[in-house]
């Protein structure tokens, strides 16, 4: 399947919530399987990857910490030195999503002190841990919106795992990261885009029905018909920018503002949208009677998690400083 086919595949299946999960390409067992081809061994592929794609196991990407801000994942404090033949891990995470019913975690670690002469970039490794290794506690499911979850804290005290459990070089996990995020934002956006799709079909359909003062049906007043507008244009922007920036990273051009503007865009745009379809059901818009309120809550999430919004904003603008910087414009396309 090419990265094109995968991004629309995406948008399809987020129109039904569930779906997604049930063809086994959900976060983070999609990233993680992302990572697995990419920077795998033969038989880390065979031991990990092979079971996460046939549905057998379940996984976890454990990076973000509470003392320390995940938007900078330079901050990281987890270590994992070297013993013999061994890794030994302690460290203290959180928010690692689908923490307890992962069956390994794949855990960002500090391999170099802060102030090793190697790059700043070359400081971290992605170091698979099977979740029964002794000194892995899974202390809690996070609550979230004021539910249980499975974003689970994690506790990692003095975790031994066989050395040959890194991925890639020792160093390689900051560039790992990129790599995993940028196919998957891509990825969210078009989930996203799927779920605002569903949101505006349940939005109009109920327009089209509900008779409200006077026998008049909702989609009769221009209050409502302005709802329908502009949700129409940020589906539609949020569509066409994803699309293009999906174009760009297979052409192999350089997607680094395009994937923070869709980062930054799309959310937002999937918060608005949701949200007027609330109002439009009024209160069984945010009863559990219907998918909009989950909705509702996810797009909220979506502009904190895999980056918030300001850390994109500023890349934006740094990446097209730049160019002014050079003497050049910005290229939209012309
Ligand atoms: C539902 C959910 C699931 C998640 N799943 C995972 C997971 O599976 N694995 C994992 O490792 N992590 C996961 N995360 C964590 C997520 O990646 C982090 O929450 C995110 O990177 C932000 O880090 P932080 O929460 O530490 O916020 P901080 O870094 O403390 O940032 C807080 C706020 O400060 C502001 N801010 C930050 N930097 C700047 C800046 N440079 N300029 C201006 N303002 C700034 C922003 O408004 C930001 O929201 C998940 C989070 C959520 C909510």
């Amino acid at each position: 399947m090419t990265f094109m086919q995968h991004a629309y595949m995406n948008e399809v299946l987020s129109y039904s919530p569930g779906a997604a999960s049930l063809f086994g390409v959900v976060a983070p067992n999609s990233g993680n399987q992302k990572i697995l081809v990419k920077y795998g061994s033969p038989e880390q592929q065979e031991k990990w990857l092979a079971p996460l794609i046939e549905g057998t196991m379940q996984s976890g990407f454990s990076m973000t910490e509470p003392a320390n801000a995940g938007s900078d994942p330079r901050s990281i404090k987890t270590t994992a030195t070297l013993d013999g033949d061994e890794w030994v891990i302690n460290g203290h995470k959180w928010f690692t999503s689908n923490g307890h019913a992962a069956d390994f975690y794949i855990v960002m670690c500090r391999t170099a002190d802060e102030n090793d002469p190697s790059g700043e970039n070359s400081k971290m490794t992605q170091i698979i841990v099977p979740k029964d290794t002794p000194g892995v506690n899974v202390v809690r499911g996070v609550p979230v919106w004021g539910k249980p979850s499975s974003h689970c804290e994690i506790v990692y005290d003095n975790v031994r795992v066989p050395k040959e459990n890194q991925l890639g070089q020792t160093g390689s996990g900051h560039q790992a990261a990129q790599d995993r995020l940028g196919a998957g934002r891509v990825y969210h956006c078009m989930n996203s885009i799927g779920s605002m799709w569903r949101a505006f079909d349940l939005m109009v359909s109920r327009l089209k029905t509900r008779e409200v003062h006077g026998g008049e049906k909702l989609a009769d007043k221009q209050f409502m018909q302005g709802f329908v507008a502009d949700s129409y244009i940020d589906i539609q922007s949020a569509r066409l920018m994803t699309i293009h920036c999906a174009e760009k990273m297979e052409s192999g051009d350089d997607p680094r503002t395009d994937i923070s503007a869709i980062k930054v865009y799309v959310p937002n745009a999937y918060h608005r949208v949701v949200d007027r379809a609330i109002q439009v059901y009024g209160a069984a818009g945010v009863s559990g009677d219907l998918p909009l309120a989950g909705m509702y809550e996810g797009a909220r999430t979506l502009r904190i998690a895999d980056g918030p919004d300001e850390v994109h904003k500023v890349l934006i603008a740094k990446l097209v400083m730049r160019q002014y910087e050079k003497g050049d414009s910005w290229d939209f396309g012309n």
